[in-house]
């Protein structure tokens, strides 16, 4: 049973182990533990407003999710907590998981962190506007026994609650400067200390609470001027029950609710750049690839939310799902898209930045292409995209229906992840070190940072990835000398790179190509990404069951087909107009057309198809 003594204990055992770095009270822990320093030489993100892109699909993500935020009334944004703490409360309910006595209204940290990063991004003065006035009123609901994280037996608990709420702030506090976002974080933090318990429960398999999601954000808020407690609660809920093993390598996914164990792999990732302990990197990497392992070819994971059972093992209970060609059939809920895409960039962001691999980009490139830059568009009134189907034979695009109505619908936990993804595309485009950039997605889109104190513009442009040609403009305010590297996936054949119309490289598949000269304005490279179509089995047990796969794209069939279809038939699959983003597939008496994710709408389609 948890009391404050418990509390009080286990924050002094957590001290002790770090040190405040504040109060430098151990000097060898602050030499190892400081807000400024990230260990591993990591390569470094640039600041969301350093970016801009121009494809129409993540613009009009971005605007439609921030249009959505910046129309919801403000008194319906407060009520849940206004009433929690018996102010008045004008206004309406927004309804489904934001309603004032369903769940807990945990969106709206997400919301606030969006709305923050919108700013960082677009300098909106409107937006900035609105972060300041949510965040003044609900400062006024901030008291300090927590009432405002509600009855903890109808919301999810208030560790969930207030990592979103953490990282709303901070964003808000970093992002938009407002003034106020860090004093309402510390008021927040002392009220939420009493309610959480003193450590990651070992039996939160299925992400009841998800207290083990904590310490990503409060490593950041640490880093960015928090006090020293976030520090502390950041290692007494690291998930070693969970991090221990996968650091030795050993496979402890199974049964775990997906989306918010790799969140907690996240926590893993960041707790490696700050603390420098290899032990958390390791459980990261081998998470991930764990999570890898068992990943549909569109690179989504987790039917039913829920990691498979490792392979071999007994069938537990009555649970159907044991491979991925289970799931095919049994399920119409494969992947938790925007909620899973969001930990998927973050983790694959970390992990690049620390590893310089550049399979993580693929894997990123891979999600967003086939999975969240598809999602149906976030409504007014909270519907929301939710699960990518694969269903064998019934695949459709649909909103949330709260699992056949067994939870409300509207404003779930992806209507809070999709407009931070759709703000974090924008960093993770380009990363840099010393030398120069790293082009990571191939976007359209143009960047802007200095280099040895020069000012220095980047340009993308084409029609990839329905094309295979990137071209990249540089445009240094004077010449200068630094590396350009080039993300060079591991699906393309004979890949190449021209600077000015001279072949300069052909560089290997799956490496970063690193491009050092004295760069002049106007200078132009031409990347060229040849690819054949793939098929990819769905698991090792059905190796007729394949997905269609065109480089980083995955081609969804939206055309239903009785017969028997065979390998060569598919991989037979062209383009009537060379320019165009359908494949068509010749079949006795007629067609299969083949399309990208985004291209989906209300049709019917298959990812899978069964091949002779
Ligand atoms: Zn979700």
């Amino acid at each position: 049973m948890f009391t404050r003594r418990s509390f009080v204990r286990s924050a002094a055992a957590s001290l002790a182990m770090l040190a405040h770095t504040d109060g430098n009270a151990n000097p060898t822990v602050s030499r190892r533990v400081r807000r400024s320093v990230e260990h591993g030489r990591p390569l470094y993100e640039f600041q969301y407003g350093q970016i801009s892109l121009q494809s129409d699909l993540h613009q009009t993500q971005l605007k439609q999710t921030h249009s959505v935020l910046m129309n919801l009334s403000e008194d319906s944004l407060l009520r849940p907590y206004r009433l929690r703490v018996g102010l008045p409360a004008p206004g309406c309910d927004l309804g489904g998981w934001y309603s004032s006595d369903a769940f807990g209204a945990e969106t709206f940290g997400q919301w606030i962190s969006a709305l923050s990063r919108y700013y960082a991004i677009s300098r909106d003065e409107g937006t900035r506007a609105k972060v300041d006035r949510i965040i003044r009123m609900f400062a006024q609901t901030v008291e300090p026994t927590g009432k405002l994280f509600g009855d903890p037996t109808v919301t999810k608990g208030p560790a969930y609650m207030y990592d979103k709420l953490a990282c709303g702030l901070m964003d808000a506090h970093q992002f938009t400067l407002q003034p106020t976002a860090l004093k309402v974080l510390a008021d927040v933090t002392g009220a939420v200390m009493p309610q959480l318990p003193d450590r990651v429960p070992t039996d939160d398999l299925y992400g009841a609470h998800e207290t083990y999601t904590i310490p990503e954000n409060q490593f950041i808020a640490w880093q960015r001027g928090g006090d020293s407690r976030h520090l502390d609660m950041a290692a007494r809920y690291m998930h070693h029950a969970f991090f221990d093993p996968l650091s030795r390598g050993e496979n402890v996914l199974a049964r775990r609710h997906a989306y918010s164990h790799v969140n907690a792999l996240c926590s893993a990732a960041k707790a490696f750049l700050v603390l420098g302990d290899d032990k958390y990197l390791r459980a990261a990497k081998y998470g991930f690839a764990f999570v890898e392992e068992q990943s549909f070819a569109t690179g989504g994971w987790g039917p039913n939310e829920t990691f498979l059972p490792n392979p071999g093992s007994p069938q537990l209970g009555t649970a159907p799902i044991h491979t991925l060609g289970d799931s095919l059939s049994v399920t119409h809920s494969h992947f938790e898209t925007c909620c899973g895409a969001y930990a998927h960039f973050k983790l694959t962001r970390y992990l690049l930045r620390t590893t310089k691999d550049p399979s993580y980009g693929d894997s990123m490139e891979r999600v967003m292409y086939n999975t969240v830059l598809g999602a149906s568009p976030l409504l007014q009134d909270g519907r929301s995209f939710y699960n990518a189907d694969y269903h064998f034979s019934d695949g459709r695009k649909s909103y949330f229906d709260g699992y056949f109505g067994r939870f409300p619908f509207a404003w779930p936990c992806c209507s809070g992840t999709l407009p931070q993804m759709a703000a974090d595309y924008h960093v993770s485009t380009y990363f840099h070190d010393v030398d120069g950039v790293y082009v990571n997605l191939y976007v359209p889109s143009t960047l802007a940072w200095q280099q040895q104190g020069v000012p220095i513009s980047l340009a993308q442009s084409g029609d990839y990835p329905i094309e295979d040609t990137v071209s990249i403009t540089v445009a240094p305010a004077r010449p200068c000398v630094f590396s350009v590297r080039l993300r060079i996936p591991s699906w393309t054949t004979r890949p190449s790179i021209s600077i000015n119309g001279k072949r300069v490289a052909t560089p290997a598949a799956g490496t970063f190509a690193t491009l050092t000269r004295e760069w002049r304005q106007g200078d132009r490279i031409e990347l060229e990404l040849p690819r054949r179509l793939q098929l990819k089995a769905i698991d090792s047990g059905q190796p007729n069951i394949v997905a269609i796969l065109y480089g980083p794209l995955v081609l969804f069939s939206i055309d239903a087909h009785a017969g028997q279809l065979t390998r060569p038939q598919l991989l037979a699959a062209r383009r009537p107009d060379s320019q165009g983003s359908e494949w068509h597939v010749n079949v006795a008496g007629g067609r299969l057309r083949l399309v990208p994710f985004w291209a989906i709408k209300y049709e019917r389609y298959s990812t899978y198809l069964r091949v002779a």
